[in-house]
């Protein structure tokens, strides 16, 4: 039996397979366990697979039971913004209540450590240029409720059960595994910078860019955009530092912003390929402007990114999109 065995919960998704590479690396086997509803076999390159859903709590027995498992990363999440506010039941029923029962299951196994996929979403509308972590919490969308419930459940779970948790919350992923080995393959794809990529490969499907009279510099809406070989490395950062503390809010953003159209110019640069945009409305619950203050991610896990230059990030998911034939 491995000393160094995580459960990594949702490991066959894009971050999740990401940080299964990065546990890999580091020594560690990651144990994927996922429905495969939105995640890929084909992701799950460097430990077992195990199919079963966090709803399931007899599977999620059979797995605590059958692997000596030390600490937990939980990527399971519905994550379609848009599709919460017309279906929050699914997201309250998956990502609340699922990952409910998976900390009991936790809490009844003796696992305690568990890194969670958390969201810039708690925050709802910034009322500060840039995110940190203790700006106010008002979620807009149910499912920035949902990550913000689970973080409630963490803090509960840690006072009376001894569960240690470190909730990181992650502005926008980017870009893919720089060795090609995998990348981003949502379906349906809804992300900004898949999708200009997917416009420069087919003049069919053209990019729309949503908002054009934002206030911003251009116009257009701004994010940060994380690269995410540098968000897995920061998960290993977290369960280590669970060893001295038991429960930790950390950001995950490069602190710098880049709007739609500086995402299309960067896109044009890399791709060689002229990509015109559709200017359309605004898409409903876009805040203008999200970045993260990345000060804390710096002084409690020793994490900088290291991929700041957002042509690398695009140039990777390029790389990676080139592979795939649809
Ligand atoms: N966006 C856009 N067109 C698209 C998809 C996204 O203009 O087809 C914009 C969106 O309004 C937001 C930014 O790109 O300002 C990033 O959106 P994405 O869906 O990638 O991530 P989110 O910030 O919603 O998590």
């Amino acid at each position: 039996m491995h000393d160094r065995t995580m459960l990594v919960v949702g490991g066959a998704g894009y971050i999740g397979s990401h940080t299964c590479k990065a546990l890999a690396l580091r020594g560690y086997e990651p144990v994927t366990f996922d429905n495969l509803v939105h995640g890929h076999e084909w992701a799950v390159k460097w430990g077992p697979l195990v199919r079963g859903d966090i709803m399931d709590r007899a599977a999620l027995d059979a797995v605590f039971e059958h692997y000596d498992i030390q600490g937990v990363i939980h990527f399971a999440a519905y994550c379609y913004v848009g599709e919460s506010m017309t279906a929050p039941g699914k997201y309250y029923r998956n990502n609340v209540a699922g990952t409910l029962t998976l900390l009991e299951a936790m809490r009844d196994h003796g696992v305690r450590p568990i890194v969670f996929s958390s969201s810039c979403a708690v925050y709802g509308t910034p009322t500060t240029p840039v995110l940190a972590e203790d700006h106010p919490q008002w979620p807009v969308n149910p499912y920035g409720w949902s990550k913000f419930t689970v973080e409630r459940m963490l803090e509960d779970f840690g006072r009376a059960h001894g569960t240690r948790h470190c909730a990181l919350r992650y502005f926008n992923a980017a870009g893919a595994d720089p060795d090609g080995e995998i990348g981003e393959a949502h379906d349906p794809e809804t992300h900004l910078i898949p999708l200009v990529l997917r416009a420069a490969r087919d003049p069919r499907k053209p990019i729309t860019v949503f908002g054009t009279d934002y206030d911003t510099p251009d116009g257009t809406c701004i994010r940060d955009y994380i690269h995410v070989s540098d968000l897995a490395d920061a998960h290993i950062r977290a369960l280590e530092a669970l060893q001295a503390h038991p429960a930790l809010t950390v950001n995950l953003g490069t602190g710098t912003g880049f709007s739609v159209r500086e995402i299309v110019d960067a896109a044009r640069d890399v791709t060689g390929i002229p990509i015109n945009p559709i200017y359309g409305d605004r898409r409903p619950g876009d805040p203008s402007r999200l970045v993260a203050n990345r000060t804390l991610a710096h002084s409690l896990l020793g994490w900088e990114p290291r991929y700041t230059d957002i042509r690398q990030t695009i140039e990777h998911a390029w790389s990676w999109m080139e592979r795939d034939p649809e």
